[in-house]
């Protein structure tokens, strides 16, 4: 019984009580994205394994541990997505959507999954918001695509993360890089975790982004990537850092920074927050210029970044963010007896399908006291309560909830205008007041 009542491992459930959170975050990155001309992108939720293995890497974490890849029953391999750039990427090439005036900008939300150890920050399905950009290979895209993850952390009221960039080069100067990591951590061949060791050869980089603590403090005395750019690679960054100066945005150059996925070029960078524990990295992204390409499309320059809801709701409760809520019901309509039931039940549909309000009524068939009572509860803002003497008037009485002022309306045809009016005009009121 306990497997059916508890949630799977890693996964958490997002309560009526707490979704307006996530609606209103994800509402403001979608608003503010669609600001810099991106427009969202809807991929599915599962795709071929070979799909991932190609582009994060088949010596990543991501794919060496945590993919959850399953045959279906057509026995092809699928795999849940563990993060959205790949997907979108496969999708644009597929509808030749890359062929269109450049740049091409997309964003999402979407679910993925993971199988990690599950501890704070860290879930094995988790959300992210993430934009992409292709056609752009100058600096000021990446300055641009930064800038769009600052300005939707601002507009949440997240003020205090680092901005932390780096330079990870390009195939050519990385070349020379994983030589000379080669060489430095061969000489720790038998300090190193079983998965580096593998990794040695094939990606020495890998082992930059190992979690493994002996790995890291190793990793921690490694040749820098900034010190072995390229001319182009280096003018690039400058570039980069230029743009990010000229936005305003003030940042540190983290050589370590190197991220846990395999497509990235040039640029990477993180947000990073100190207000949520160990898992402070609410967005990440940077530059893939080889992926399209990787990947079956043309030779395509592009970048963008992850941000993960549940870190940047976390952070955003932890530092007391206000989270905008959502109107509550406008009227509640209570009755006694059937034929004010019906009345009411009347009254609720023309207020919801005519006038747009939030309009509830009782469905439980319970006494007066009971009905004031949820509407109470519900937050509902005005209420009234039909029953034979109102029928028969054809009267009743409005009450706004909040200051308990009563008025009185025919229960005529225009009943259902002037409750909207009444609801409205206390809606006007209160965003003036404010
Ligand atoms: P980390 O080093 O924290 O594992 P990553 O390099 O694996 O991060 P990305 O693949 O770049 O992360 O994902 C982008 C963002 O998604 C991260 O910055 C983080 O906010 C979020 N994220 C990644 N993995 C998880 C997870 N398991 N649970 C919750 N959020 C996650
Ligand atoms: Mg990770």
């Amino acid at each position: 019984m306990a497997m059916i009542t508890r949630a799977p491992r890693g996964t958490q459930d997002i309560s009526p009580a707490e979704s307006y959170k996530w609606r209103y975050v994800e509402r403001v990155a979608a608003e503010e994205a669609r600001n810099f001309g991106f427009n969202e992108i809807r991929t599915p939720t599962f795709e071929h394994t070979e799909l991932f293995v190609r582009s994060v890497g088949d010596t990543t974490d991501v794919v060496q541990k945590e993919m959850y890849t399953f045959q279906d029953k057509g026995d092809r391999s699928i795999t849940l997505k563990p993060e959205g750039t790949a997907g979108a990427v496969r999708s644009l090439i597929e509808k030749g959507q890359l062929n269109d005036a450049l740049p091409v900008k997309v964003y999402y939300i979407t679910s993925c999954f993971r199988y990690e150890k599950p501890q704070a920050g860290r879930f094995r399905e988790f959300h992210q918001f993430g934009v992409e950009m292709f056609g752009p290979a100058g600096p000021a895209a990446d300055a641009e695509v930064i800038g769009l993850a600052k300005s939707i952390l601002g507009r949440l009221g997240v003020e205090k993360l680092s901005l932390e960039i780096n330079s990870i080069g390009c195939p050519e100067c990385r070349a020379v890089y994983h030589k000379a990591l080669k060489e430095y951590f061969y000489q720790y061949k038998d300090k190193l975790c079983e998965t580096c060791l593998g990794r040695l050869e094939k990606n020495p980089m890998r082992i930059l982004d190992c979690k493994n603590p002996e790995c890291g403090e190793i990793a921690a005395n490694a040749p820098k990537m900034v010190d072995y750019i390229c001319g182009d690679c280096k003018e690039h960054f400058e570039g980069v850092k230029a743009a990010l100066s000229a936005m305003g945005l003030s940042y540190t150059v983290n050589p370590t920074i190197v991220r846990g996925l395999d497509y990235y070029t040039r640029t990477v960078f993180e947000f990073i927050s100190t207000d949520i524990g160990a898992q402070g990295t609410v967005c990440g992204g940077g530059r893939y210029d080889g992926l399209v390409k990787e990947l079956g499309g043309n030779s395509l320059p592009a970048l963008g970044f992850g941000m993960g809801l549940e870190r940047l709701i976390s952070v955003m409760e932890k530092t007391g963010c206000e989270f905008e809520p959502e109107k509550s019901c406008g009227i509640y309509i209570g009755s006694m007896g059937p034929a004010a039931a019906l009345e009411a039940v009347k009254l609720t549909s023309k207020l919801r399908s005519e006038f747009g309000v939030q309009a509830e009524c009782d469905l439980m068939g319970r006494s007066v006291k009971a009905q004031m009572k949820y509407a109470d509860k519900i937050g509902a803002r005005f209420s009234v309560m039909l029953g034979d003497n109102e029928l028969a008037e054809k009267k009743a009485r409005v009450k706004n909830m909040a200051t308990g002022e009563q008025q009185e309306l025919l229960l005529d045809d225009s009943f259902a205008g002037k409750a909207a009016d009444l609801i409205n005009f206390a809606d006007l009121y209160e965003v003036c007041e404010k």
